[in-house]
Formats: structure tokens, sequence, C-alpha cells
């Protein structure tokens, strides 16, 4: 956000609003124009620019990390992403036509994803409503931030409400480079309530997945880790999911409580699509025949 204006060319349809800003920074700008009902006109530009900024984008054709997550993960999974970017979505797309992916929740909105206003569904942005036929609306993905009001959004306060009920039963959290900034006060401040009521529990596990230094993150997720177990890696592939993709709770389980000492299975993040596919398929043949 800090150098999105520069990135985007904001600059001169900035300036068309006449107003002078004290902050560089996109979603104070744009929580100073929300706020001015005459500049309507210049906020939908903005709003439009920023959604088609991040619809065009395209995961290349070789995998990335976003392949190797969602193939580390099974439909048991959820992914709960504050990205605006397609990434995540065209990644479950490529990869589920062969494998059970995690499910996903957006809590920011996002480019690929539309819902039906009746709340039937939520599916692809351009879809229709499975159940209604209505066509799906498409989630706004900017909110003024100094009104901290984003989760009163029709979409995006499900997403939030299944959040918590997900993390009050999760056995192991990942976050992974989300760096809880205080614009996010109320999204931290609802995660806070759903994890609070797991104090009881003894058994749990919170990897933080961040380049910063393990003091700064302490700092930011305090109110989460005390009394907790947690890790911290600079990297996704020296992650818990990583290192036994599609197996974390298993692997966990007989490491920690089992005291049965697992070696790890890391995922070949070098391989092609082929060579990557085979290597998960012996992973899902299993699963397959469990279920
Ligand atoms: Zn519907």
């Amino acid at each position: 956000m800090s150098n999105f204006v520069e990135t985007l060319g904001f600059e001169d349809l900035i300036a068309r609003t006449g107003l002078s800003f004290s902050s560089t920074n996109f979603e104070d700008i744009y929580t100073q124009i929300h706020q001015n009902p005459k500049l309507s006109n210049i906020r939908e530009e903005l709003e439009k620019v920023v959604y088609d900024y991040f619809k065009g984008m395209e995961l290349p054709d070789e995998p990335t990390i976003y392949d190797h997550l969602v193939l580390s993960l099974r439909n048991k999974d959820f992914i709960a992403t504050f990205n605006w970017d397609p990434f995540l979505v065209q990644a479950i797309r490529r990869n589920g036509q062969r494998f059970k992916m995690p499910r996903t929740l957006f809590l920011h909105g996002n480019v690929e994803v539309g819902y039906c206003q009746d709340g039937h569904m939520m599916g692809n942005n351009g879809g229709h409503c499975h159940h209604c036929g209505e066509p799906l609306t498409r989630t706004q993905l900017l909110y003024p931030v100094g009104e901290k009001n984003y989760h009163l959004d029709e979409f995006i306060s499900r997403q939030w409400a299944t959040m918590a009920d997900l993390l009050k039963h999760a056995f192991m959290v990942s976050i992974f480079g989300y760096g809880a900034p205080t614009s996010d006060a109320s999204a931290i401040a609802l995660l806070k309530d759903a994890w609070v009521s797991v104090g009881e529990r003894n058994m749990e596990e919170f990897e933080i997945i961040d380049v910063r230094n393990e003091d700064d993150l302490r700092e930011t997720w305090s109110r989460f880790i005390h009394s907790h177990h947690y890790r911290v890696e600079n990297n996704f592939y020296n992650s818990w999911i990583a290192n036994h993709p599609r197996r974390t709770g298993e692997a966990y389980l007989n490491q920690f409580l089992k005291a049965q000492f697992i070696e790890n299975n890391p995922l070949p993040k070098d391989a092609n699509f082929e060579e990557l596919w085979s290597w998960y398929d012996r992973l899902q043949e299993v699963e397959n025949a469990h279920t």
C-alpha cells in the first residue's frame, strides 16, 4: 500500500480531488476521498483501476509457491487470505483438476470471487448462482480503513464468521506473511476473540511464516501465542506444511503426542508440473483408499 499511488499511476486522479493529503499511504488517501460524497466519481475510478490491476494478474505456467501450498493441504483444511490478487484461485483451479483442494476464505474480498446476494454461494467472479441462477456479485476490495467497518459488508462478514468458527476448532494454524497492521484492528479483534476460547486446550500448533525477526513477530502475535506452542520460520519451504505436505496433522501427532521421531517429507519444490503431480499422487492415493 505504501507505493500503490506510484505503482498504479494515481497521481493525476488524486490531484483532481483538490485535496491535500498528509499521508502518501493509499489506504489513508482512499479513506479521505471516501469521506467526501462530492468525490464519489473519483472514488469509483480509483476502485476500478485497483480492481483491474489485480484482475489482470496471472500465475506463470510453471509451478509456484501457490501451487505448492494448495497441493500440500487437503479438503479438510482452509486457507484464509487477505490478498486481492487471483493467484490462489488460479492455483486451485489448475491443481483442482487432479487433486482435492483446501477450502478458501477471502477476508478482504478477491478479484476472482463472486457471491450470491441471497447468500446461497460464492463462486467464480462472472458465474451464476447454482441455486437461484442470479449472476454472482463481485466482491468489494477497498474499504475506508479509518471507519474500520469492512466486516459489515455482507460477503466479508460471512467470511469472517466462518473464520472465527474455524479457529475455535482448528488444531494447527499457520500465519503466512501477515503483518497484522494496526489498520486491521477489527480483524485482529475478531481473530483474538475466536482464538481466546482455546485457552483451555493444551494441544495446538501455531506457526508463523514471516521474514521479520522473531522479536517483531512475538510483539505482533503476543496476544495469540502467549501460553501456546508456536514456532517461527522465515521461509515457507521450512514450514511444517512444506515438510509434511497433506500430512501435517498426522506428522505432528506422531512426533509430539506419540513421541515417535519422524522424518521430513519435503515437497519437491523444483519439480515441473508432471513431476510434482505424480509426487502428490502417491499421497492422495492413500487418502482415497481411506475414505
Ligand atoms: Zn442465489
